[in-house]
């Protein structure tokens, strides 16, 4: 058996208390949708271990990038070297991506992913003269990462602003985007957000958000519209774009990026957690052309970010092999059969009193409450039921692996009903 009370004592786990913190699973193996405990009990995956493993656990085709992989090597440094998986990635970013998105920096993570994308607004400005245009500007409920920048973009009140309180950069927010996904556009919407443009936008590198869908600053929805009107707007203030992916990113909503539902195409984009189909840490920053051009004429004429295990050959090779699978199937028909069955599923929920609101879109479905969880409690009643559902604050949600199969994802659905009703009787 795990040594767990050696986890308990010297392992920090995310988010966690290292005083008190709340019981880990230990576990022995995970195959397709299935999660195996140490005490043999299997669990059906319903977080895609956060957006990442939308192929499944264990699979044979990405195992076998792997390996050959690691025949050749694991690792070079990619200072004065490249290799072909470094290469067969970019060509698959570049070529999905729309244009002109298409020079490509491989990143360790996706809040690295986010420093890098910022860190090239700032620089494509000091290149281009205005300097003075150093500050960001984004949407309340946003979620972007635990490392400096990226929490200076993160929601203010579910962020953690009040704890960095003098040492984050004090950035400029927007309400969170209150059109809803196929709600009617209402131009007030973007009231608020032109009028910073209009006040602030000689100081504003860019503006920086998660399209379409916000993730871990509140699982919302919103209207691709307001991404048509944002880049109409950030064009004519003068205001690069950034669109955070990380998320949303390789068919999580039905398309394989979520900025395809508005048809609007960014300065710059951020893709990560699903890119390696949850193997590995990467990410990726990928910039137009104008942006790198204009970076590499300013001084020092380069762009300074370099991580050690920058474009690590494993990695690249099993995202290739990701998008390859993702590719050879129809992906777009599971996603959409997954839609169909997650708000049938969970269609019950949205009567329960103590329910705010249940929302579907693409292979995410959300159950919001009126009040937060107790987190120990709750996850309790999903392992004792068979589903592997780790809810935040008042969020109860999904987000399964692509490849789960119709009984499988009634037993999350199933149990979401069942947990979030005892839940609210307690
Ligand atoms: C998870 C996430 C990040 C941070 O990625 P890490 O790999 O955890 O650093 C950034 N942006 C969004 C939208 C995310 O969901």
């Amino acid at each position: 058996m795990m040594d767990l009370d050696f986890d308990r004592r010297h392992l920090w786990h995310p988010y966690t208390s290292m005083s008190d913190p709340l019981p880990v699973y230990p576990v022995a193996g995970a195959e397709g949708v299935t999660i195996e405990l140490e005490d043999g009990r299997r669990l059906v995956d319903g977080m895609s271990s956060w957006w990442a493993a939308i192929h499944g656990y264990n699979h044979p085709v990405l195992n076998r990038a792997v390996e050959e992989q690691l025949g050749r090597m694991s690792h070079v440094m990619f200072g004065g070297l490249v290799h072909e998986p470094a290469i067969e990635l970019g060509k698959l970013l570049v070529r999905l991506l729309p244009e002109p998105l298409d020079r490509v920096f491989f990143c360790d993570s996706g809040s690295v992913a986010v420093e890098v994308a910022v860190k090239m607004a700032l620089q494509y400005w000091q290149a281009a003269g205005k300097p003075a245009k150093h500050r960001l500007l984004t949407v309340r409920s946003g979620y972007h990462g635990d490392t400096f920048m990226a929490m200076s973009v993160c929601d203010p009140v579910t962020g953690m602003h009040g704890l960095f309180r003098g040492v984050l950069a004090r950035q400029l927010f927007a309400e969170a985007p209150a059109c809803g996904f196929d709600g009617p556009w209402r131009e007030a919407a973007i009231d608020e957000m032109r009028g910073l443009l209009e006040r602030h936008g000689h100081e504003v590198a860019a503006v920086l958000i998660e399209p379409v869908v916000q993730g871990a600053g509140g699982m919302r929805f919103y209207s691709p519209h307001y991404l048509r009107r944002l880049r109409e707007l950030c064009t004519e203030h003068g205001v690069l774009l950034i669109f955070d992916e990380i998320a949303t990113g390789f068919g999580r909503t039905g398309r394989m990026f979520a900025m395809e539902h508005a048809g609007v195409v960014p300065d710059i984009a951020c893709v990560g957690k699903a890119l390696t189909g949850g193997y590995m840490t990467l990410a990726a920053t990928v910039a137009t052309g104008h942006l790198a051009e204009t970076i590499s004429s300013g001084d020092p004429g380069l762009f300074m970010h370099g991580p050690t295990f920058m474009a690590n050959p494993l990695a690249c090779a099993v995202a290739v092999a990701s998008i390859g699978l993702l590719q050879s199937r129809d992906w777009k028909a599971e996603v959409s059969g997954i839609e169909h069955r997650l708000r049938e599923g969970l269609a019950p929920c949205a009567g329960m009193p103590g329910v705010r609101d249940v929302r579907v879109l693409g292979a995410i479905g959300v159950v919001e409450l009126e009040r937060p969880v107790e987190m120990g409690r709750i996850q309790k009643r999903f392992v004792d039921r068979g589903a592997w559902v780790r809810p935040f604050g008042r969020l109860v949600y999904l987000m399964p692996p692509f490849v789960i199969g119709e009984e499988e994802l009634a037993i999350l659905t199933v149990a979401v009903c069942e947990v979030v009703a005892e839940e609210l009787q307690d």
